[in-house]
């Protein structure tokens, strides 16, 4: 082991701890017209953001907007969902946001994928919720069966995969009869 990876190993968890307690960027989503925008800002330092990632929860639909542009501090970038992301949204879906960017310290860095609620159809969005509102599958550990839990509330990834966790855990506990753990997520 040479210095630069001894190093790299005690920052790189303290740098992620940090940006995570205070993170470079902030997104969140908006109303625009027919559209929505995805505003990511940055408060107290400048931010090289490389690229915007919309995924449509449930329906596994990706797509990546490249940006490659400078925020200074206090300063905003906005970018509208892509036609690909309005296309495929039918009624209403959760949409995960993310963005990876670069550090003022030069480190390439990935943010929370923060979770919003989209409602609209015909490539127009009606309403935009800042948490999410829809549907995930959980899977039980013990017969395989596939059930539904709502996304109530969820506003990151993170969150959410927590409560596909505890979901799973209640559905192995009640298995085979999953319907006490259905209830307990559904809201
Ligand atoms: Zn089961």
């Amino acid at each position: 082991m040479n210095l630069a990876s001894i190093v790299g190993v005690v920052l790189h968890p303290i740098e992620e701890w940090y940006q995570s307690r205070y993170p470079s960027v902030v997104i969140t989503l908006h109303q625009h017209g027919t559209n929505a925008m995805a505003r990511i800002a940055s408060f107290s330092k400048p931010v090289f953001v490389r690229a915007v990632t919309f995924e449509l929860l449930l329906r596994g639909v990706e797509d990546e907007v490249k940006l490659n542009q400078m925020v200074a501090p206090h300063g905003q970038i906005d970018c509208p969902l892509t036609t690909k992301i309005l296309r495929d949204l039918v009624l209403t879906a959760d949409l995960a946001v993310s963005v990876t960017y670069r550090t003022p310290s030069g480190r390439e860095a990935k943010s929370d994928a923060h979770i919003f609620n989209l409602v609209g159809s015909d490539g127009q969005i009606i309403k935009v919720k800042d948490s999410g509102n829809y549907l995930s599958i959980g899977k039980c550990p013990a017969c395989g069966d596939e059930t539904l839990f709502a996304n109530d509330g969820v506003t990151s990834k993170r969150e959410l995969e927590k409560r596909k966790k505890a979901f799973e855990n209640d559905m192995r506990n009640s298995c085979p009869d999953h319907e006490s753990a259905r209830v307990k997520y559904w809201f």
